[in-house]
């Protein structure tokens, strides 16, 4: 506390020039209060403090993988007559195989989706967190800016 005190406290707020100032990543911490309960709560400073989110590798892209496998099964028919002109056996198998061809279209789209959201959480989501514990706020105006 006091070596974050320290390595912080000369940090001069660009917005009103005050000296209090915290690291965002110890103000989001410190805002945080557990109760005798055990349940957390955070005031609406640290709120606004809040790390950017990673993306859902998984309870999204199983809502897509539901929801195009079901848009599948319903618009079966028209996939099928779309598929007959260049692969007549996908279609006819689609026809007589609603479910399980549904399940595996829903199965391939949240697999992409998950994939994607991977992909984003490697990269693009560290970027943001990375510049998130850089960050610095002021406790007088709560103005926030970069070390
Ligand atoms: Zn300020």
């Amino acid at each position: 506390m006091s070596n974050q005190h320290q390595k912080y406290g000369n940090m001069q707020c660009p917005n009103c020039g005050s000296h209090n100032t915290q690291s965002v990543s110890v103000a989001h911490q410190q805002s945080i209060r557990t109760g005798y309960n055990g349940y957390q709560s955070i005031s609406a400073f640290g709120k606004d403090l809040e790390p950017p989110p990673p993306k859902s590798a998984f309870l999204y892209p199983l809502g897509v993988a539901y929801m195009v496998g079901v848009f599948t099964f319903f618009g079966l028919s028209e996939i099928s007559t779309r598929l007959e002109e260049s692969w007549p056996t996908l279609a006819s198998w689609f026809g007589s195989h609603p479910i399980i061809a549904s399940a595996i279209v829903g199965v391939i789209a949240g697999a992409l989706v998950s994939l994607s959201a991977m992909g984003f959480n490697a990269s693009t989501h560290r970027r943001q967190l990375n510049r998130w514990s850089k960050g610095v706020v002021c406790r007088r105006c709560g103005h926030r800016f970069n070390k």
